[in-house]
């Protein structure tokens, strides 16, 4: 049967632009990406970005961007998908902003500013409590600072800053979009508490910022119908929505479709944990954010750098090669490794910042090894204790109905996923939603449309997402984890002490 109506999602990562439709129902009708390398060689890029000679300024054309989104609505046109039974549209961008040539997530070239910024409000955790994360390179305020700095005449005469994301939703309304609370928290400026330009942080970063930025307005916001120039270009029809574009990582937590209190874990090349928060504390590591879905709540992040590539070291030194033999060494070994504590970090990790291998007996004394069965188990359980520890710390609260969510590569193996319900003493469900991002701006845009005649939740109108309960944690897990997480984080501290001590020698 044919579907009544279509939502659209974008995606302007940082390699290729995607598009999906999803019909009614939330099943997706189209897909199609553009890859600026391939799909568009005269901008140049390699990675869909330009690498400057000093490696740390990394920046984007932005008419590559504005080039993919004709190219990918061509496509649609020509593909004989009907364009005119969209509804509403949204998207999403990596949290930087435009001028011509955009500097982009990768960008690690604004250190000064930063520090600076810290200064300014009174120190890190300052900064942190205001805006949900410390300073960070790549953040917008820090990136506008510099320009401010580096070209103040051009910098006056900027009429409007935008994100990635609210540039994008410009091009569609045909006139400047606001930003969204979700991507503005990522940008070391807005009052995560208050949702508005915190005055102290916009100075510290440049003259007359308010002005240029705008207003901010939650994720779910309706921002207006297309504009004429897709109605007559693409056959759009008149009263298509424009929802509130959103940062990617916002856009993934609605396209895994989290609900109060859930928890996603992504375990691919490097882990990240999306969390549903309602009082967030902010910390050094991680980030708050504004929920895009629901923005009365939050939304924190933790990246962990050493993921699968430092599982598949320990595999391959400890289980030949083998995720079986891997497995089976875990399943051998008991809950709690018998007291041994392992740090793994191949390379400088972020949460926290350490490197090396590191290993405690049950006296929490430093030894050189491990035998190979226990080994495997001290990567995987200090693997998932540290994401304990430190989404506790960023204000998450583990309730009886607390869900966790895996997706990516490792969450094939039920082994390493035993561990990850035991240690959170919470039932673990797989997802396998790919493209999360994108298919959340699609789920954004229907959610946005649907809230305009009530503000009822996402999952009242859609429902749930199908998942599927793969573990649930053991007896006495709760018994076992709480003392050893206890000793983790000594461990932690003294390692972290240690290094400083080593830094200032
Ligand atoms: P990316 O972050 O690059 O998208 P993926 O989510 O595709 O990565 O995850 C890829 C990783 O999944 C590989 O590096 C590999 O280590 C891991 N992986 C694949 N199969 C297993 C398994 N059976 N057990 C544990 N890890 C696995």
């Amino acid at each position: 049967m044919a579907s009544a109506a279509y939502y659209l999602g974008f995606d302007f990562s940082t390699q290729q632009l995607k598009a999906i439709a999803v019909n009614e129902q939330l099943q997706v009708v189209y897909e199609d990406n553009v890859h600026f390398d391939k799909d568009l060689p005269e901008f140049g890029t390699q990675g869909g970005v330009h690498v400057h000679s000093d490696k740390l300024r990394v920046t984007s054309p932005v008419l590559m961007w504005v080039k993919a989104l004709d190219c990918i609505l061509d496509r649609m046109k020509s593909s004989g998908f009907n364009i005119s039974k969209v509804k509403a549209l949204s998207g999403s961008g990596q949290s930087c902003f435009s001028v011509s040539d955009s500097p982009v997530w990768m960008d690690s070239s604004t250190s000064a500013e930063c520090d600076h910024l810290e200064k300014s409000v009174g120190g890190p955790q300052v900064l942190a409590n205001i805006t949900g994360s410390r300073a960070y390179e790549r953040f917008t305020g820090n990136q506008i600072a510099k320009i401010y700095k580096q070209k103040p005449k051009e910098y006056l005469e900027t009429e409007r800053i935008s994100l990635v994301s609210s540039f994008a939703a410009s091009l569609f309304i045909g006139d400047c979009a606001p930003i969204d609370y979700s991507d503005g928290s990522g940008m070391n400026l807005l009052d995560i508490h208050d949702k508005t330009w915190n005055e102290k942080c916009l100075n510290a970063c440049a003259p007359h910022l308010k002005e240029k930025l705008g207003s901010v307005v939650p994720s779910c916001s309706v921002l207006g119908p297309v504009s004429t120039y897709y109605v007559q270009r693409y056959g759009f029809s008149h009263d298509c929505c424009v929802i509130a574009f959103t940062g990617d990582n916002p856009a993934s937590l609605a396209g895994m479709r989290l609900e109060e209190g859930d928890i996603a874990v992504s375990l691919g090349t490097s882990d990240t944990l999306f969390l549903w928060i309602q009082q967030p504390t902010p910390a050094l590591e991680g980030h708050i954010f504004i929920n895009p879905v629901h923005s009365q709540d939050y939304m924190a992040l933790l990246c962990f750098k050493n993921g699968s590539l430092m599982r598949e070291k320990i595999r391959d030194e400890c289980s030949s090669g083998s995720w079986e033999e891997f497995s089976k060494m875990l399943r051998s070994t008991p809950s709690g490794n018998s007291g041994h504590i392992g740090f793994y970090f191949d390379v400088m990790e972020i949460t926290p910042q350490a490197v090396g291998v590191h290993r405690f007996d049950a006296e929490s004394q430093k030894v050189s090894e491990f035998p190979e069965d226990v080994e495997i188990r001290a990567l995987i359980e200090g693997q998932f204790m540290a994401k304990r520890i430190y989404a506790e710390r960023l204000g998450y609260k583990i309730r009886p109905q607390t869900r966790i969510l895996a997706t990516g590569g490792a969450s094939c193996n039920q082994d390493i996923l035993q561990v990850l319900s035991d240690i959170f003493n919470a039932p673990v469900h797989t997802l396998s939603t790919t493209n999360s991002a994108c298919l959340g701006c699609a789920y954004q845009a229907a959610h946005g449309l649907a809230m305009q005649s009530s503000p009822l939740s996402f999952t009242d109108v859609f429902g749930s997402a199908q998942s599927k309960l793969v573990v649930t944690p053991r007896a006495e897990s709760a018994k076992i984890y709480q003392p050893l997480m206890n000793r983790y984080a000594e461990c932690e501290s003294a390692l972290l002490q240690q290094s400083k001590n080593i830094l200032r020698t």
